[in-house]
């Protein structure tokens, strides 16, 4: 389902099927992405796939480089728990063969595959299976005609290239593809798939091709896509890290709970980015919370706050959250507190709460604190933090005196 709170109008598009996923067409936006074994290693193969799909991705794509592989695909697709596609380079009989194997969709980049004839019989295969396909256009692999005739690698270019492709599908009467226009050059891809969804209404994938390793190429990742799907381009995505496949479905997720495109599915973890005031390492809180919840279904919004002065107040929104004092930790409820604990007790405390309210609720949540004592203990730790540190928990007026005497000196 879409996430309630978009609110950004979606591209209308065609819909197809990979396997049980919907693609277009006012579905969900879905999370793909690729795994790195060798695809005639089974088990590992299998193993890969369902820590992606426990990670949020909904379609994945193996590569079908040769014959093993294809074997394997016979193997691994009736195992996996989502859908399949087989990624296809220059072999075009390596495409039927991952349709013999029951793959749920086929890539095809056809800056690989040049003859119209190969193209036209790996359509026709898939249009009379029921198959859909995308067409993978990329940057850096355009087809050396093109690439002259709009002297380089432009966004004109690559759009050309994917109604070229088109063009040999609707000759044999087949309509279920979707398509990509990747590029590492953020701009010229963005650019691109403006472009592409004036020119047709086949659902697109999108994608920041070899977009490096984190936190770079999440960057350049988030920063392509984002854009897209902010202007309702986009119907799949895929973030192409150097890491682990499993950071990339995690970050597609996140990316699409971000904007609002699909509903929460784990723990939004928000935190305060610590200043002076701070009674507690943040940092260290806020990633061990992180670690502690892990893939842990609770699609709760929870907050770790430096200090019990302005945290509960700044995240007065989140569903749970815990703020530093005085060496204890104080829990609140949607900003209302709930309980104190030990510092050393707090990530255990925000995961037995967290557990808690998605199991029964905010208001049962509320009501099984004793609110009266955990407001008074809050508000005692308050006031001693602004006994002692004030309102300048920075220490900028005492700089400010110090920086007036060396300057007069
Ligand atoms: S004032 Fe408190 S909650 Fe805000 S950044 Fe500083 S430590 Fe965090």
């Amino acid at each position: 389902m879409q996430g309630a709170e978009s609110r950004y109008p979606r591209r209308p598009t065609r819909q197809l099927h990979v396997g049980s996923v919907a693609v277009g067409g006012g579905a969900p936006v879905s999370v793909q992405s690729m795994t790195i074994t060798k695809t005639a290693d089974v088990e590992g193969t299998l193993a890969q796939i369902y820590a992606l799909a426990a990670a949020g991705c909904d379609i994945v794509r193996c590569t079908c480089n040769e014959a093993e592989a294809a074997e394997g695909l016979a193997q691994i697709v009736p195992r996996s728990p989502i859908p399949v596609i087989a990624d296809i380079h220059h072999q075009y009989r390596m495409a039927l063969a991952a349709m013999e194997a029951g793959v749920h969709g086929l890539r095809l980049n056809p800056g690989n595959i040049r003859r119209p004839e190969h193209i036209k019989a790996v359509a026709s295969e898939a249009r009379d299976r029921g198959l859909p396909i995308r067409i993978g256009v990329n940057g850096g692999s355009l087809d050396p005609s093109l690439y002259e005739r709009f002297g380089g690698v432009t966004p004109e270019a690559m759009v050309a290239s994917a109604l070229q492709e088109i063009a040999y599908f609707d000759d044999v009467g087949f309509t279920d593809y979707k398509i990509s226009v990747k590029a590492s050059n953020v701009p010229l891809m963005v650019e691109a798939y403006r472009q592409l969804s004036e020119a047709t209404d086949a659902p697109l994938h999108l994608g920041v091709t070899e977009a490096g390793p984190p936190p770079a190429g999440l960057v350049k990742a988030t920063a392509g896509m984002a854009t897209l799907l902010l202007e309702g381009i986009g119907d799949t995505i895929r973030y192409s890290l150097t890491a682990d496949p499993v950071e990339e479905a995690r970050a597609g997720r996140q990316l699409l709970e971000a904007l609002g495109l699909r509903e929460r599915k784990n723990v939004d973890l928000i935190a305060c980015p610590s200043c002076g005031r701070a009674e507690v390492d943040v940092i260290d809180v806020a990633n061990r919370a992180m670690a502690a919840f892990g893939e842990r279904q609770l699609p709760l919004q929870v907050a770790v706050m430096g200090c019990v002065v302005n945290g509960p107040g700044e995240a007065r929104e989140a569903d749970l959250g815990i703020a530093a004092g005085n060496k204890r930790g104080h829990l609140f409820v949607k900003g209302r507190n709930v309980a104190v604990v030990p510092e050393s007790e707090m990530v255990d405390a925000l995961v037995e709460w967290a557990e808690y309210i998605h199991e029964h609720g905010t208001e049962a949540a509320l009501a099984r604190a004793d609110v009266t004592v955990a407001e008074r203990e809050a508000a005692r730790d308050r006031s001693a933090l602004l006994d002692a540190k004030g309102a300048d928990a920075n220490h900028a007026q005492e700089r400010i005196v110090e920086i007036r005497r060396t300057v007069a000196e």
